[in-house]
């Protein structure tokens, strides 16, 4: 393809892209596909000789579309959200359009320098103590690809500073801890580095989130089997229900275990922050005074294309401590001086997307007032579900809801409540009926026992109408779902 074939490409792929978006809310949410139909579709090899562009852009529209979920439909409120935008997806494009892998401040100074603002002016959105911003000089932000390379990464740093303090620990005896609702992402770790996890006990009476005493009771007894936990995954907005760790509690045990690492794992909720009436719920003073490291992704809830994770770190010297890694072919002149960023040594992989040009484009076109609006009207949207909820006598709340996601479950009247096991047969077939449709796409988790299903407000298109059509969807496949259970 030359210059100009890209063009008249170019042009026709913005158009289908609008045709999409304009047609969006009559597709089907989730894919109609059945397994393998993509293999049985495309020929066994590669083809001998290049195509007629057109015909592969034809292919896109023809095989491809029907085989995706659309997270960016209007009725998606399943998982979190990936809301994005088009100011997110043209900076994607240009980024894409000079194909740079910045992973050095000399590979390309202009990755690395909007990035060090860009995690500034996010930090300063979220309200972040200066201590984490990239001009402090000792803290710092940068964008990873999620939050599980976030995680993974303060784990690693907390390891290297845990083992330079305490070098004669053996490496069977760390340990990562984190709770029985935090992300998968914990346990990964532990996979990942060949380390324990210990996931500690929470409540529904405390809404699950982590108290303090539990972790400290939890040192007490690893103290005593000589094992040493050095680093606590603390969740603000867990996956399933959006539970908040008791932070300003687990602030009081770190004073007596400064050891502990604290990483707070907000890859949703973090987001809210953005809007001050959401600050003291998330504990974010907390954060400031005593976490180590915060993550809050971009790509859910922060209108930014996939993928964009933000990791902030109160010293970035404990990265660069346990990560760089500099043979002669990387070094640099302005890298050996150390007046630059090089941000290669602040995680795992060497070379990086441009990924702060779409945070850019979304700050600039969105504002701050943009991006509160679209926060505060998704928990508003939220918050009427919850209310629809609340006031039906089929459903019930199993959590509170939180930020902008509710989980309830079918608790309808005159059916047994007391037989845990019989309500969550009732609730499955009332799921799988929510899930045979294809015009609503919603997900279900358990919370000790109890099997519920989640609803996630957050595409950038969900408004009003859509959060009532949805709740009468529910109350219909709730109808059929009681009847087909009583007889
Ligand atoms: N943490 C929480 C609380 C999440 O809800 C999720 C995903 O939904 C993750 C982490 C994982 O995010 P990522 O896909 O960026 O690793």
């Amino acid at each position: 393809m030359d210059i100009e074939q890209f063009r008249k490409a170019g042009y026709q792929a913005i158009d289908r892209i609008c045709d999409y978006y304009y047609s969006l809310h009559e597709r089907p949410v989730i894919a109609q596909v059945k397994p393998g139909y993509l293999r049985r579709a495309l020929p066994s090899s590669a083809p001998e000789k290049g195509e007629d562009f057109q015909h592969v852009a034809d292919d896109y529209q023809r095989l491809i579309l029907p085989g995706l979920t659309h997270w960016q439909h209007p009725s998606f409120f399943a998982y979190f959200p990936t809301a994005c935008t088009f100011e997110g997806l043209l900076a994607d494009l240009y980024s894409s359009s000079t194909c740079n892998p910045g992973f050095n401040w000399l590979s390309s100074p202009a990755c690395t320098e909007l990035e060090a603002v860009m995690m500034d002016w996010a930090a300063q959105l979220l309200g972040l103590s200066s201590a984490f911003f990239n001009s402090s000089g000792i803290g710092g932000g940068v964008i990873m690809t999620t939050a599980s390379d976030s995680a993974l990464t303060a784990v690693v740093a907390a390891r290297s500073l845990y083992l330079r303090r305490h070098p004669e620990t053996r490496h069977e005896d760390l340990v990562i801890y984190t709770t029985s609702q935090t992300h998968s992402l914990g346990a990964k770790a532990g996979l990942v580095l060949g380390l324990s996890t210990r996931a500690l006990e929470v409540t529904a009476d405390d809404n699950f989130g982590l108290r303090g005493e539990t972790l400290r009771h939890a040192f007490l007894e690893d103290k005593k089997d000589g094992k040493k936990p050095f680093v606590l995954i603390a969740t603000v907005g867990t996956t399933s229900s959006g539970a908040i760790d008791y932070l300003p509690e687990i602030e009081v045990v770190v004073r007596d275990h400064p050891s502990l690492w604290v990483h707070i794992d907000a890859a949703w909720a973090g987001m809210s922050f953005s809007c001050p009436e959401y600050r003291e719920m998330g504990y974010l003073d907390s954060i400031n005074n005593f976490a180590h490291s915060f993550c809050t992704n971009f790509h859910k809830w922060g209108l930014t294309n996939f993928d964009a994770s933000s990791l902030w770190i109160r010293d970035r010297k404990s990265l660069t401590d346990a990560l760089d890694s500099t043979p002669e072919y990387l070094r640099t002149k302005q890298g050996d001086e150390g007046t630059v960023i090089d941000y290669r040594n602040w995680h795992l992989g060497l070379g990086r997307r441009f990924r702060s040009l779409k945070i850019w484009f979304v700050f600039r076109s969105f504002g701050v007032q943009g991006i509160q609006k679209y926060i505060r009207r998704t928990i508003e949207l939220n918050n009427k579900f919850a209310s629809m909820i609340r006031s039906s006598s089929q459903f019930a709340l199993v959590t509170p809801p939180s930020y902008a996601l509710s989980v309830f479950r079918l608790e309808p009247k005159g059916i047994e409540q007391s037989n845990v096991e019989s309500l969550n047969n009732l609730n499955r077939l009332f799921y799988e009926r929510i899930s045979a449709r294809s015009d609503i796409l919603l997900t279900r988790t358990e919370l000790n026992g109890i099997f519920c299903i989640r609803f996630a407000v957050g595409a950038a298109r969900t408004d009003e109408t859509h959060i009532q059509r949805a709740f009468d969807l529910l109350c219909t496949e709730a109808e059929s779902a009681i009847r087909t259970f009583e007889n």
